[in-house]
């Protein structure tokens, strides 16, 4: 076949192939447009999923009615001048494709009116076939509408899938766009309906609060770095909150939503040890460089971008989150269940709050007053005498007290506050003082001094701090200082093993004695020492001598168990981290072990030693705290 130039059209379409996948990508490229002319709010309207129909308005610069056409036209764009521009790019389009290609593969109307004209002028697009210019009515801005995508490529078409799935990515792309720019006011209609409706808003956290519920938003702990060039910012969740998938982790780049590899692997580093397996960190972070540093033209829809040092960026987000963890107090804390704090409120919601919350305090009041078993409840509660009081109240302790120990996923205190700068948030925090926020201080408190501590029903123990009492599972501690002090030999290659005379053969299952041998290295570095032996028998060398208490058969069997679980082949590192756990847990008390108050003393002295004492290597809570404050108040003292 001779070669021939393309037609336009065929070249609109096969870039439409590489951008415009799904609706969903009609809206991405549509917002994207709309956010570089500058706009301050963006009406995002969708029909059946955006199948029938995208429409996007907005009140941004506009376009001159002798651009219109340009608009339209493949690599026409007012971004970029000259290929240099290529390697400073501040908008988020540049590649004059996107409108051209939507043209190609649906039924378009652009209609725009630039701020200096009186009126605006539109233009239709039939499937690359462009109809005249004529004036229209309309306000300043740019509307442009997407009906039938694809009705024109069939096969495409067939690909599209129904009308909620679509739904579901478009408003993931609306999502990720309003997250990447909370100042502007946006709104997402599907169909008749109002789904997002976004005021502008000086902080993401708002943001946050509004896509994902307050729940979330109150588990976040404010991050921020600075590395010369690169500002990082932006929230990262409490490791008590995660999702089977790592879509909640958002990172933003230039205001540009991106997925990157390394960055992930950053963030799963910066939550080891602190989540269970299969289990990933939510986190909403902006990444800001200047536009030099990173090549945005490396993908057809963005998503993915190559940054000039890597490498650095990685640390950088591993350190800034690693530092955080370990400068945060993780500990569940205890706050009564009342209602969800107000974020950015207006001061008259804020007083409807104010009410609302001090009815329930009153509802409270009454429900303890019903529940107390000295029935001295008639007290009018503003009585002077602190005797009185506290007898009065009494009975309450077990009521109120033990319900929330059983069930350690009860509400988390607002700690992070703290961290958290914007002034909306600063006033709400303000407004929740009546709702106690405690100073988020460690509980691991090295210089504290001696401890009185107390086991109780041989799995808790019950201990004085300093800023009231915590609660604390025997096993998870132990695991968590176990697992630090191994990790700590195991990086130093100083694992105390204990070498058998005579080496040990064990016969195992065939996937395990297959996953213990692949894993060979890593066992060696925790202390472990195997080799094949013919058939699926294993002989054993050496062991740590943490876990003699244990046979070496049911030894590898637990070890060859989360291997086995992982599924594919699981990276060195991993497996070694699996290892630790597995080991820490193996060898920690458990729950139902009675103590020695030696012991007791012994177990509470260590707690410092474990990095994140807040959390057994599973993630599962290992303390709580019972502020002053919160036990004066739920005795009526305050
Ligand atoms: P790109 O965004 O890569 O430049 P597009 O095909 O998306 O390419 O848009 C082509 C041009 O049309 C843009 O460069 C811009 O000048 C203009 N344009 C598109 N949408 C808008 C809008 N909502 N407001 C103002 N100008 C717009
Ligand atoms: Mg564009």
């Amino acid at each position: 076949m001779p070669i021939r130039q393309l037609p336009p059209s065929v070249v609109n379409k096969i870039a439409a192939g590489e951008v415009i996948e799904r609706p969903a990508s009609v809206v991405k490229e549509l917002v994207e447009n709309s956010l570089d002319s500058g706009a301050t709010r963006i009406d995002v309207a969708v029909e059946e999923g955006g199948v029938q129909l995208v429409r996007v308005v907005d009140n941004g610069c506009g376009i001159a009615a002798d651009e219109l056409l340009l608009a339209v036209a493949s690599h026409a764009t007012s971004k970029l001048t000259d290929a240099d521009d290529l390697f400073r790019v501040r908008t988020l389009g540049f590649r004059g494709e996107a409108l051209a290609s939507i043209a190609e593969v649906s039924r378009t109307l652009l209609r725009s009116r630039p701020g200096e004209e009186t009126g605006a002028m539109q233009l239709e697009v039939d499937a690359g076939r462009i109809s005249p210019i004529t004036p229209a009515a309309g306000p300043v801005g740019t509307t442009i509408e997407v009906r039938d995508l694809f009705f024109n490529t069939p096969v495409r078409r067939k690909f599209l899938r129904g009308t909620s799935t679509e739904m579901g990515h478009v408003s993931e792309a609306f999502t990720r766009l309003a997250l990447a720019h909370p100042h502007v006011h946006f709104t997402l209609r599907h169909n008749t309906r109002m789904v997002h409706e976004l005021p502008p808003s000086a902080d993401l956290l708002d943001r946050i609060s509004l896509f994902f519920g307050r729940e979330l938003a109150d588990d976040l702990i404010a991050v921020e770095s600075h590395d010369q060039q690169v500002r990082l910012a932006g929230y990262v969740a409490r490791p008590s909150q995660s999702r089977s998938h790592p879509r909640m982790q958002y990172l933003f780049l230039n205001g540009r939503f991106i997925r990157d590899r390394a960055l992930g692997h950053a963030l799963s580093e910066a939550f080891r040890g602190l989540l269970l397996g299969g289990r990933y960190g939510i986190c909403f972070l902006r990444i800001d460089m200047p536009p030099e540093l990173v090549d945005v033209n490396v993908h057809p829809t963005k998503l993915e971008v190559r940054f000039q040092d890597g490498g650095r960026l990685y640390s950088q987000l591993l350190g800034t989150l690693r530092n955080k963890f370990l400068s945060t107090d993780l500990t569940h804390r205890l706050t009564p269940v009342g209602p969800a704090e107000p974020v950015g409120l207006t001061e008259s919601q804020l007083d409807a709050k104010r009410r609302e919350l001090a009815e329930w305090a009153r509802a409270q009041t009454t429900g303890w007053r019903q529940d107390s078993v000295g029935g001295a409840g008639e007290g009018t509660g503003d009585s002077a005498d602190p005797t009185g009081d506290r007898l009065r109240h009494a009975p309450l302790t077990t009521v109120r007290l033990s319900q929330p120990l059983g069930a350690p996923a009860a509400p988390i205190g607002a700690t992070s506050r703290g961290d958290q700068t914007s002034d909306d948030v600063d006033s709400a925090a303000a407004f929740a003082d009546s709702n106690e926020v405690s100073p988020a201080t460690s509980l691991l408190d090295a210089d504290a001094g001696p401890v009185r501590a107390l086991q109780m029903h041989n799995r808790y123990l019950i201990v004085e701090s300093g800023e009231g009492m915590v609660v604390i599972d025997q096993h998870a501690l132990h695991e968590r200082i176990l697992y630090e002090q191994l990790r700590e030999k195991v990086l130093a290659g100083a694992v105390e093993t204990q070498r058998l005379l005579v080496p040990e053969p064990i016969d195992l299952a065939s996937n395990e004695a297959a996953v213990v041998l692949e894993a060979r290295d890593a066992l060696q570095q925790v202390g472990i020492e195997v080799e094949a032996f013919g058939g699926d028998t294993v002989l054993m060398h050496s062991y740590p001598a943490m876990l003699r208490r244990l046979r070496p058969a049911e030894l590898l069997r637990s070890l060859a168990e989360p291997l086995l679980a992982g599924g594919r082949t699981p990276d060195r590192r991993d497996v070694i981290d699996e290892l630790l756990h597995m080991m820490s847990c193996k060898a920690a008390v458990k729950a139902g072990d009675p103590l020695t108050p030696e012991e007791v003393e012994a177990l509470v002295a260590q707690r410092h030693l474990a990095q994140d004492s807040h959390h057994c290597p599973h993630g599962r809570p290992t303390a709580l705290v019972f502020t002053r404050e919160e036990l004066d108040r739920q005795f009526k003292r305050t």
